[in-house]
């Protein structure tokens, strides 16, 4: 599973960092990004937590 932002979308909220820190951080603009890396196994379920609170729906996970 690889997580994305969409930084057009992303709002800079904070809450998807927050959720799930291994996968999401704030950049220097204050938005969202995600690890490039495939989402550690141990942290899906929290990837999917901050997926589905992402109140503007920025994250996609595929
Ligand atoms: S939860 Fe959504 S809007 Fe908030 S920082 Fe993360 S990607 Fe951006």
């Amino acid at each position: 599973m690889i997580a994305k932002v969409d930084k057009n979308k992303c709002i800079g909220c904070g809450l998807c960092a927050s959720v799930c820190p291994k996968v999401f951080e704030m950049d220097a603009d204050g938005l969202a990004i995600a690890i490039p890396e495939p989402v550690p196994a141990q942290s899906t379920e929290e990837a999917q937590d901050a997926c589905d609170s992402c109140p503007v729906e920025a994250i996609t996970l595929e």
